[in-house]
């Protein structure tokens, strides 16, 4: 009995020291998995939810802490992607748009990952020792070293070159590549019957409506290759700090809004109408699965993150015509944070894309960075954590000189480069 009251009289005696000091934040023991779903719209969800259509996300959204998410004034996949991982604007960052013209010849270079000249927060987080897997996240190549593993973007685009040297880098480390490669589906291993799962009636056999039925293989392409490749890394290699990119709900948008809500776009026929009506409702059913997945692999040590970049809102009247592409994208996204001391049922009322690293950090107990521009969404957070756990701020997590870079860095080029401004130009966002 004495020996236990003196144990507690230290312990309220070490209590007062430090509150007198200054917080001791106690390390955090904690996983971080962010799932990223580019375009994921609100308008598109709220009737599917109200449905049932969407169980694991409306599990995720009355667990957890979701809202309405500012993105960019620059819709542009690359460069808020980079936002999110950053907590930086464009002009810190230094992507800022899906490619770069060549000052020379003129010609359009997809943008890459030399282009970014600030940390992100794998970097971040893998100085301080934690692991990292990142899936698929757009500008990442060629991949830099992280403290874990690295799939860049271009993996997705059947590009697996057998040395996957310094100039290569699909992956980090290099010999990954080798590993997942077996994972990898291109728009033409999909077959007719997977792809008719998105669609009403049967496969088309020519003609237009063949023609957009094909388009939808290159959207399951990216997300059934990224999905596996996250899942058997994960499984193999477990990490502190996952994220996963998936671009496909992006992609049927920009392909089968007009199918879905007639209205708002050019005329299109009744075939068309009534084959592609339901494939951008059938994808987003699709990627409940996905998340489930996901979901079902977090323990209770793990907070999930889930983003899109941009919403989307079908192609804007100009004139006589239509703007597709950019145009298409809507400023609000979704965002939701669900699991360890997320604060449940929780609506965000001001969420941006450049407060995603910042909460992250605090999440992580580490402190915020004076130079992001973005802030820590605390009410999405615990009380109890954020009471042993402030936020706190440093200066900068660059190295001296870092983000002074000027804005010349010019991305580089590859042996897919074409195969990236086609895919560009499919959805409309390059001429
Ligand atoms: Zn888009």
């Amino acid at each position: 009995m004495k020996k236990l009251s003196a144990v507690a009289l230290f312990c309220a005696a070490a209590l007062v020291a430090t509150s007198c000091t200054r917080p001791s934040i106690e390390p955090v023991e904690r996983k971080i998995m962010v799932i990223g779903i580019d375009g994921m719209e609100w308008d598109i969800m709220g009737p599917l939810l109200e449905e049932g259509r969407l169980p694991t996300f409306a599990r995720v959204l009355s667990e957890g802490a979701w809202g309405e998410l500012r993105s960019l004034d620059v819709l542009e996949s690359p460069v808020i992607w980079t936002s999110i991982a950053t907590g930086k604007l464009p002009e810190k960052h230094g992507i800022m748009g899906f490619a770069k013209k060549r000052p020379a010849g003129g010609q359009l270079v997809p943008v890459t990952s030399n282009v970014r000249r600030v940390e992100a927060i794998w970097d971040i987080l893998g100085s301080k020792g934690w692991s990292i897997g990142i899936v698929g996240w757009l500008a990442t190549w060629p991949a830099a070293p992280v403290n874990g593993y690295l799939v860049t973007d271009y993996f997705n685009y059947g590009w697996a070159p057998e040395q996957n040297s310094e100039e290569e880098r699909v992956t980090f480390p290099p010999g990954l590549v080798a590993d997942i490669e077996d994972l990898r589906v291109l728009a033409e291993d999909v077959d007719d019957e997977r792809a008719s799962a998105l669609i009403n009636g049967a496969v088309p056999e020519d003609g237009v409506l063949r023609k957009r039925f094909d388009s939808l293989k290159a959207c399951i392409a990216t997300d059934e290759t990224s999905h596996s490749v996250a899942l058997r890394l994960a499984d193999q290699m477990p990490v502190d700090f996952y994220a996963v990119y998936l671009k496909g709900i992006d992609g049927v948008c920009h392909l089968y809004w007009v199918d879905m809500m007639p209205e708002s776009g050019p005329p299109i026929s009744d075939e068309e109408e009534a084959m592609f009506r339901d494939v951008i409702a059938r994808y987003y059913e699709e990627m409940d699965g996905v998340l489930a997945g996901f979901i079902e692999m977090a323990d209770e040590n793990t907070t999930v993150v889930l983003t899109s970049d941009h919403g989307h809102s079908g192609p804007k009247p100009a004139g006589d015509s239509y703007r597709w592409g950019i145009a298409m994208h809507d400023p609000t996204g979704v965002l939701a944070f669900w699991g360890k001391d997320i604060a449940g049922g929780q609506e965000l009322a001001d969420a941006s894309v450049l407060d995603i690293t910042p909460t992250i950090l605090a999440l992580c107990g580490l402190p915020v960075a004076e130079d992001m521009d973005g802030s820590v969404l605390t009410e999405a957070i615990d009380r109890d954590f954020l009471r042993s756990h402030p936020v706190r701020t440093i200066e900068t997590y660059e190295p001296e000189g870092g983000s002074e870079g000027g804005d010349d860095r010019e991305p580089i080029e590859s042996p897919i480069d074409d195969e990236v401004r086609e895919r560009l130009r499919a959805l409309g966002y390059i001429e």
